[in-house]
């Protein structure tokens, strides 16, 4: 792409304030260099993220570079991996540099405040499409596996599900929302569009928990990845679930809905022993992080979804499926 170059210099090649302890070499040469410290191991992921299908043509460029890099750090807050750096691929219809320095300081803002620098990337003409990969350290033995839950743990989330979807749905103009959203539609849009991975909680759960993943597509069909992958089953209680004064006001169906197959919540759902209650609730308040206890995993595959009274919940809270 011509003015690839000048674009990167413009853009993207400032010294990070915050994180250059693992840059041995960065942007500029045909690989980056990291450097990683004994007894830990690389934690890697990718996401992209696609115009029309992952945020809405006329999003504010500063906060897609943000929510590009939010996303891709939750994944490494699931692991309960601390940021080394990350790299950048982005395709752009044309060069348009009023829209390159907002996303480039949204970006840059988040990379900063968690010491994860941009070391590299790839710039290509094409339709607007980003896709990060960001690098992780985890001492051996210590990721949050989505294989690791045991019978009789705790289920955990952080913080609330559903504002994100809900804010969703009333951008897209549908009634039922707008009416719930009401005055809280600017917080409800910055859940969705400037989420906050939960990277210091993530680090002081490695070790501590035992399986755990973040919630991208919505709790059902997330945590049916930890019993998936752990052959358990689980007991959720919703009425253990904090909900948001907007999501209050919704019928319980729609409720349900945004709570429990919302997706884009970017919290932490895990497991630990009960035994480690306190010791998770510790770490919570280190890192100023709400958590609560809503469920349990089982022995016998399935879950099962109650409401405050114990009666069984109906329903598909299935994950946001890409191509269903
Ligand atoms: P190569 O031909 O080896 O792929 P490029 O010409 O694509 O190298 O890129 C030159 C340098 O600029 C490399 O260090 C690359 O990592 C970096 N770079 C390219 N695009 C981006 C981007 N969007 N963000 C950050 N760094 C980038
Ligand atoms: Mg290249």
């Amino acid at each position: 792409m011509s003015g690839e170059f000048d674009l990167i210099e413009r853009h993207f090649r400032r010294p990070a304030t915050n994180g250059q302890d693992a840059v041995l070499l960065g942007i500029g040469d045909d690989c980056a260099l990291l450097r990683t410290q004994p007894g830990q191991q690389l934690a890697i992921s990718s996401d992209m993220l696609v115009e029309g299908r992952h945020f809405l043509p006329g999003t504010d460029p500063a906060r897609l570079g943000h929510k590009a890099l939010a996303v891709n750090l939750s994944d490494l807050a699931a692991m309960g991996a601390r940021p080394l750096g990350f790299t950048l691929a982005l395709s752009l219809p044309e060069i348009d540099d009023a829209w390159l320095a907002g996303f480039s300081q949204g970006l840059r803002a988040l990379a900063n405040e968690h010491g994860c620098p941009l070391v590299g990337g790839d710039t290509t003409r094409g339709p607007l499409n980003i896709c990060i990969t960001v690098f992780g350290e985890v001492a051996h033995g210590q990721a949050l596996r989505r294989d690791a839950a045991q019978p009789g743990d705790d289920i955990w989330i952080s913080g609330r599900t559903g504002e994100a979807r809900l804010a969703l749905e009333a951008l897209l103009g549908h009634e039922w929302a707008r009416q719930a959203a009401c005055d809280q539609l600017p917080t409800l849009r910055q859940r969705l569009e400037a989420p906050q991975p939960r990277l210091a909680l993530g680090r002081a759960l490695a070790g501590l928990a035992h399986a755990a993943i973040d919630l991208s597509d919505g709790l059902v069909g997330d945590l049916g990845h930890i019993l998936g992958r752990s052959g358990r089953g689980a007991r959720l209680d919703t009425g253990q679930m904090p909900v948001a004064p907007a999501l209050a006001r919704l019928p319980p169906d729609r409720r349900w809905q945004c709570l429990l197959a919302g997706g884009d919540d970017y919290e932490l759902l895990f497991t630990a022993a009960t035994v480690h209650r306190e010791r998770v609730e510790q770490a919570a308040r280190i890192t100023g992080t709400p958590v609560t206890r809503i469920g349990e995993i089982t022995s016998v595959p399935g879950l099962v979804i109650v409401d405050a009274h114990g009666q069984t919940l109906q329903g598909r809270f299935g994950g946001y499926d890409h191509f269903g």
